[in-house]
């Protein structure tokens, strides 16, 4: 099959490679959609604690099962399937907890397996029998599929800052992480959704998604704009959506009482300290949270949110690329200069 594998840092190369092989309780997938995410791009510049190279990344994926092992029974040749891509242990308290990402014993497709940017991805029996496989309907569009990933991602983000109906909600950071976090929260029932970003070409992009207001934190002043907007009230939560640490401890000054500030994004490896006002999260009663990955349920819901059109999450889809073009994906993730780019092995 043809892969695209990342053979040393900053060097993916598009190649033959075997097919995998199909062993017992294991099931073949088609690879018809797999979405470049910005931990692709950060692994392809920096590499990842668990990846060793050569290695084929890629972990939002949808497409078609092409084969089944022997004593797979839940699933046949030519179902449609999103991929959950966190095969955990489903033994420990955490996964029975219903958080697969805090398994200790967590393999990733795409991080310690073999991932989505090939022709063909190989889901381990574990993975078969815990739910890795979501079946989709055959006339979904295996592009928006591949999304259920981040959006899971994201719903899970917005469950721990406990976005809901009536909030003010600013996002900072306009990429296809923000993107998705606004329209998800609109779904939410957030009353204001501000959306502010450095780049005047970003925040342009971003329109697609319908936030309430755009503002340009290089030129104006957010605070300000947020308290134009929202009658003299700050926000209620803001979410970083961009790594950039300063931005961290800025927005603490836009909460309002009880404010949650959603840290969504993980912040450079060297560059990770943030001073915080210790009495803003004291006295006006802040929360900061936290969050990384999804749950299984997450990715469901968020797939049913694409599939029953709650979110239309074709419009932040602004590339499709063939697995030939998947340098020029990852420049364009870099530039910022898209939203989701979306590769097609086919
Ligand atoms: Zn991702
Ligand atoms: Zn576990």
């Amino acid at each position: 099959m043809k892969a695209a594998v990342l053979e040393e840092l900053k060097t993916i190369v598009v190649k033959d490679v075997p097919d995998p092989i199909c062993e017992d309780g294991d099931v073949i997938v088609k690879v018809h959609a797999c979405a470049i995410c910005g931990t692709d791009l950060r692994t392809f510049n920096f590499g990842h604690r668990n990846i060793v190279l050569p290695h084929i990344l890629g972990h939002e994926i949808s497409g078609e099962i092409v084969e089944v092992g022997k004593n797979v029974n839940n699933f046949k040749v030519g179902d449609t399937v999103s991929v959950y891509p966190a095969i955990a242990c489903n033994e420990c308290d955490w996964c029975r907890r219903g958080y697969q990402v805090r398994c200790e014993n967590t393999l990733q497709i795409g991080d310690e397996l073999p991932g989505g940017f090939a022709q063909y991805v190989r889901i381990p029996e574990k993975g078969v029998k815990n739910g890795s496989l979501i079946a989709i309907p055959k006339n979904m569009d295996h592009k928006q599929a591949a999304l259920a990933e981040p959006l899971g991602c994201v719903l899970n983000g917005q469950e721990l800052s406990d976005i809901g109906l009536g909030d003010t909600v600013v996002i900072i950071g306009a990429g296809p992480i923000g993107c998705m976090h606004a329209m998800l929260a609109k779904a939410q029932g957030a009353n204001k959704v501000i959306m502010a970003d450095i780049k005047d070409e970003r925040l342009e992009l971003a329109k697609r998604v319908n936030a309430d207001y755009y503002v340009n934190s290089s030129k104006e002043n957010l605070l300000e704009k947020i308290l134009e907007f929202n009658d003299g009230r700050k926000a209620d939560v803001v979410i970083v959506a961009c790594n950039v640490t300063k931005v961290v401890e800025d927005s603490l000054e836009l909460l309002d009482w009880e404010g949650r500030l959603s840290i969504f994004a993980g912040m450079p490896k060297d560059n990770s300290m943030v001073t915080v006002d210790a009495n803003i999260v004291h006295y006006k009663d802040i929360k900061l949270v936290g969050s990384y990955g999804s749950t299984y349920w997450q990715h469901v819901t968020a797939l049913n949110l694409i599939k029953d059109g709650v979110l239309d999450i074709k419009n932040i889809i602004t590339h499709e690329l063939p697995l030939e073009d998947i340098d020029k994906g990852l420049e364009l993730v870099r530039k910022g200069e898209s939203l989701k780019v979306v590769v097609i092995p086919w």
